[in-house]
């Protein structure tokens, strides 16, 4: 997945991929792992690592290599995980090599239980520990979907520590319930609120709570803020990425934008703090820039410049949401939407090597978000830039505004 992301910069680092593990989905966070042996200088870092793996997970997968003997290692690991009273699945890796039969009887002794026997890099054993996650989760009652028919438009308010996250939902929601605090990470746990705005109901998923922790340090709580993020963007269909105009768009909002993206959810990008603004034309235009050249990839992403303290323009969250919410649902009539493709896509066919591709048939297949099949002889040659053609094609004539689109091409029937 990292190979492939379109966007320079965000793949080396990024560690959360949303998956599904048996029937349900769920986030899956890859951690730099825990060695209690070496590194001594590093423990303080070990130790920050081991906590966001162990308060923030619901369940951990502990991996151990089974081409070698246990280590005292291990064992430390194993008595962390039994005191963190998680749901632990203990994973053998590396049974394509021999040595590891020896080696499987010997990590019971570990009290994990039964182990899940994978080669990763030969894809062994991954159903069945997706398996084994699902009955994990089942086990746990974890809630399946969302469920579709809900009536409420839900939206997250996502964005690094000290953007004004918690100012922000209590200028939205018009009371002091969310505690403001200009030390990162002091405020309490995420909670779900309703709200009506003009006769729609929304629900305000709030990420601005991460718990006080005594020793927690910067990089801590912006690790745990993005996980939170991650949460929040996935039971959400409209996420508002909340930046501060004075400290501009850090990897982590690419990262977390990304994810927005991958997982198909609405955004809004919602710049705070505009009543700082000194020259606000000439500051406007500025991040514009930043953001065209940062985040050019959601060009659909409407931007408003609000300001917590005042409320200016927060009310726009509420309309634009509903505005978004209303294009997510938007089903193009098979008719009308065979006229497009007509229009557009057979008349500027695709071209490989000097052949071309004519496209014979598009659809509006789904909705939230939209979705498009396109049938041709050859969906195998066809290139990105002619997805993006068809995107902006799409888009000029139905708008989709706020939303990501989804495209696919499908080989011909006959
Ligand atoms: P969070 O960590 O993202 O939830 O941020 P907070 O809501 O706790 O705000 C962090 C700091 O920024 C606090 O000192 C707020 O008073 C300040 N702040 C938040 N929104 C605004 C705003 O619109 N304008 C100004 N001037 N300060 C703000």
């Amino acid at each position: 997945m990292a190979i492939t992301s379109p966007i320079a910069g965000t793949t080396r680092d990024r560690v959360y991929h949303e998956t599904e593990l048996g029937t349900y989905r769920a986030i899956l966070v890859d951690t730099a792992g825990l060695n209690f042996e070496k590194n001594r200088d590093l423990e303080a870092d070990i130790q920050e690592q081991a906590k966001i793996a162990l308060e923030e997970a619901h369940v951990i997968f502990f991996v151990v290599d089974a081409s070698e003997p246990m280590t005292a290692n291990d064992f430390d690991c194993a008595k962390l995980l039994h005191k963190s009273k998680k749901h632990v699945i203990l994973i053998a890796n590396k049974i394509d090599v021999k040595k590891s039969a020896d080696t499987i009887p010997e990590l019971f002794e570990l009290g994990l239980g039964e182990p899940v026997s994978i080669s990763s890099i030969h894809n062994l054993g991954i159903t069945e520990l997706q398996d084994a996650a699902g009955k994990v989760l089942k086990k746990m009652k974890w809630k399946k979907e969302r469920h579709k028919n809900k009536k409420t438009i839900d939206i997250a308010i996502v964005g690094k520590p000290n953007v004004g996250k918690s100012s922000l939902v209590n200028a939205l929601l018009g009371k002091n319930r969310v505690v403001v605090s200009n030390i990162p990470g002091t405020t309490v746990d995420s909670i779900d609120t309703p709200f009506t705005f003009e006769g729609t109901d929304f629900v305000l998923i709030d990420t601005a709570g991460l718990r006080r922790r005594g020793k927690a340090n910067k990089e801590l709580i912006e690790r745990l803020s993005v996980l939170r993020a991650l949460q929040a963007i996935s039971r959400s269909d409209v996420a508002c990425l909340v930046l501060d105009f004075e400290n501009g768009i850090a990897n982590q909002d690419l990262h977390v934008s990304q994810y927005i993206l991958d997982i198909n959810r609405s955004l809004i990008i919602v710049v705070n703090k505009c009543d700082l603004m000194n020259d606000p034309d000439g500051q406007r235009k500025r991040f514009m820039a930043e953001l065209q050249y940062k985040m050019g990839y959601v060009p659909w992403a409407p931007v408003i410049f609000v300001s917590a303290l005042t409320k200016k323009n927060t009310r726009q969250i509420w309309e634009l949401s509903k505005n978004i919410d209303q294009e997510r649902k938007k089903k193009i009539p098979d008719a009308e939407f065979e006229i497009f493709t007509k229009t557009i896509a057979m008349s500027h066919p695709v071209i490989r090597s000097g052949k071309s591709i004519p496209i014979t048939k598009g659809q509006q297949i789904d909705i939230c978000p939209p979705s498009f099949m396109f049938w041709c002889s050859r969906p195998d040659k066809i290139h990105f830039s002619y997805k993006r053609f068809l995107e902006n094609e799409i888009r000029r004539r139905y708008g989709f505004f706020g939303t990501p689109i989804k495209i696919r091409f499908s080989i011909n029937d006959e």
